[in-house]
């Protein structure tokens, strides 16, 4: 059964194929589609990841890196871990990318809202925790 790569209808015909990140490096790969309003927002999102892929999982792993490496460090800890949260929400908000799988599963536009779902949440748990512990 071949599902719309961006809304996930089920049964749909039309296929492209796209030069995209597959979460190790860029191949050719195929995209089902429903509609040209789908096939463009497959096409925009595509070259957003290719755009940005690499930055993002940079960032992500500075981030994990000095989560990691503040545990060692006297004092407050637990701020550069929030802060580093906080960072990481935010990053999740701008570069919503779940794993191909996933956009594969739940269909690009889902699988961006969730992402943004929980970096938001992310990001407004970490404001809360750091304004409890540090300024009130
Ligand atoms: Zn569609």
């Amino acid at each position: 059964m071949t599902k719309c790569a961006y809304c996930n209808k089920s049964d749909v015909e039309s296929r492209v194929s796209i030069n995209t990140w597959d979460g190790l490096g860029r191949r050719d790969q195929d995209f089902y589609y429903c509609s040209d309003v789908c096939l463009r927002e497959i096409e925009d999102f595509s070259e957003y990841v290719n755009q940005n892929a690499k930055r993002f999982l940079v960032f992500v792993g500075v981030i994990v890196l000095s989560m990691v490496f503040s545990n060692g460090l006297p004092g407050n800890a637990s701020l550069i871990v929030s802060i580093a949260g906080l960072i990481l929400g935010i990053l999740l908000i701008k570069y919503p990318f779940a794993t191909p799988l996933t956009n594969q599963w739940l269909g690009i536009k889902k699988a961006v809202l969730i992402v943004r779902g929980l970096g938001f949440g992310i990001a407004l748990s970490e404001v809360a925790y750091i304004s409890y512990q540090f300024i009130l």
